[in-house]
């Protein structure tokens, strides 16, 4: 049977007044629906606001350590629902089972995280000029905050932006991306158990141009922390910074692996399956571009096509799986069109490049892991995010063409190179201009306790999210003197 969710606002569960619901559906059978769920409208999105900003000083009155404990509890309340919720991210978006408990544990891990930051997240203290001058910053919450998220990480993301919000005394209204609205629930729901006070947190599901541009433009919201594409979030950006907002935006990439001679080839192809295929080529931090040598491109070209035709596409709750269906129908077409655009600049498709749609996948969104060689930077498959699991492959000469070739792209968000030579290592990490640099690992995959965020078009480069940068985002950091 379907779930059934609705808004919470001020407390309370509560149906929308408007009859909209949006219908989640199951990628691996459309037919199913997964879950119904209340729809805010424009007036009920202002509600929410409006009861965040009543709910903002006592939330702020109270000290950080108690705030760090309603996460704590959160951080086991999901721990005890860490297979329910798992496998409604895997029914609502299509990633692995596996996938979708690390992200489930990541969000416990978050919510531990910054429930331990509450506890030493205040300002600095500094000598004064002047000895009989007390010289210090303290932290003070912004007030409150517009969470947007995508539904790609319908779980972390949200846990993410939400913690370090609540922790340094914000109140929020958090709207997640429509394709998985009961995930957003589902985390709601966790929050709201370990003892949130009213109106702390409300939960606004309906769509981006209503909730969402009511979130961006409302007088109330003192800032916006959003992910998702980076049309979407360059005009969030422009609209709430030009209301005065703190704005923060996190949004898409063109993320290369780089693999020069030196490197283990069999390291190389792991890393650029993983980085490419291991979420279907959902993650803002893919790898959708390989940059090879050419003294080594044939050899690792034909180890990478024998690795892809290994991997198994199927149901994501079958451990076996190793790659599941597309979030949605348009998330499939555009892969397809993409792949069209490169056969038809004169690119190469190598393995894959189809739809899959014989009799064990059925209706759903699979589409075949594909690689498309003889790639040159100019082509459109090199330069715009797809956001599926398609590798095109690009041949360079030396260690300059590859980092011409890896920043020729807008977005600036992650790097691999897979290397075994200290001093490409070493220059990569300064000549790249991205965000994150990884050197012999995937381009996805990150660590909560450092600071996450690109360059470029792949974000608002205003503040980062995650370790304890993400509370500058979250907090007006006050200079105080105190002459005595
Ligand atoms: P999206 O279409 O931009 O949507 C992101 C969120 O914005 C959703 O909640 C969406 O609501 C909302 N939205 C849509 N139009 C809006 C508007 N006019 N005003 C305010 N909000 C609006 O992105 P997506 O398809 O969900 O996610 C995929 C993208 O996210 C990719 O580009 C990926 O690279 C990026 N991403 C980036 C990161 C990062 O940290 N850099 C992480 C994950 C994903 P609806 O769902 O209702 O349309």
């Amino acid at each position: 049977m379907d779930r059934k969710e609705r808004l919470f606002i001020d407390g309370e569960w509560i149906e929308s007044e408007s009859d909209a619901q949006i219908e989640s559906r199951n990628p691996v059978d459309p037919g199913e629906v997964v879950a119904h769920v209340s729809m805010a409208t424009s007036a009920e999105a202002k509600q929410a606001v409006k009861t965040a900003a009543s709910a903002s000083d006592s939330w702020a009155s109270w000290s950080s350590h108690e705030r760090g404990d309603v996460l704590r509890e959160a951080a086991t309340i999901v721990d005890d629902r860490k297979e329910e919720i798992a496998e409604l991210i895997v029914r609502e978006m299509g990633k692995t089972i596996s996938a979708a408990r690390g992200e489930v544990q990541r969000g416990i891990d978050l919510f531990d995280y910054y429930s331990q930051i509450a506890r030493d997240y205040g300002g600095i203290k500094r000598p004064s000029a002047d000895s009989n001058t007390l010289a210090y910053t303290e932290r003070e919450p912004l007030g409150v905050v517009a969470a947007i998220t995508p539904w790609n990480f319908p779980f972390a993301i949200p846990a993410w932006k939400i913690a370090p919000a609540l922790v340094s005394g914000n109140t929020v209204a958090f709207k997640p991306a429509s394709l998985t609205p009961a995930t957003g629930a589902a985390i709601t729901r966790c929050l709201v158990d370990a003892g949130l006070p009213d109106g702390v947190l409300n939960f606004v599901p309906g769509s981006g141009s209503d909730v969402g541009t009511v979130l961006t433009e409302h007088p109330d919201v003192d800032a916006i922390s959003f992910t998702g594409s980076t049309d979407v979030g360059c005009s969030v950006q422009q609209t709430a910074s030009g209301e005065g907002k703190r704005v923060q935006c996190e949004m898409g990439g063109k993320n290369p692996i780089v693999v020069d001679p030196s490197a283990d080839l069999e390291l190389a192809v792991d890393l650029t399956v993983g980085g490419a295929f291991g979420l279907a080529g959902q993650a803002c931090t893919a790898t959708s571009r390989a940059i090879v040598f050419e003294e080594i491109y044939d050899e690792y070209l034909k180890m990478l096509v024998d690795a892809v035709e290994e991997l198994r596409v199927g149901d994501p709750l079958d451990p076996a799986t190793d790659m599941g269906p597309k979030a949605s129908a348009d998330n499939l077409d555009k892969d397809l069109t993409y792949i069209e655009a490169g056969r038809d600049q004169g690119a190469t498709v190598v393995a894959g490049g189809s739809r899959i749609d014989d009799d064990e996948h059925d209706n759903g969104h699979f589409i075949e892991p594909t690689v498309l060689a003889d790639v040159t930077s100019e082509m459109t498959v090199a330069q715009e995010e797809i956001f599926g699991p398609v590798i095109s492959v690009l041949s360079v000469e030396d260690y300059e063409e590859a980092i011409d070739v890896a920043n020729d792209v807008k977005y600036g968000l992650s790097a691999s190179i897979c290397t075994n030579r200290l001093d490409h290592a070493k220059s990569f990490a300064s000549d790249v201009d991205v965000g994150v640099v990884k050197v012999n690992q995937t381009s996805t995959g990150v660590e909560y306790q450092l600071p996450f965020g690109g360059k470029k078009q792949s974000s608002s480069e205003t503040f980062k999210e995650q370790g304890r940068q993400a509370i500058d985002f979250y907090t007006h950091e006050k200079a105080v003197y105190i002459t005595h």
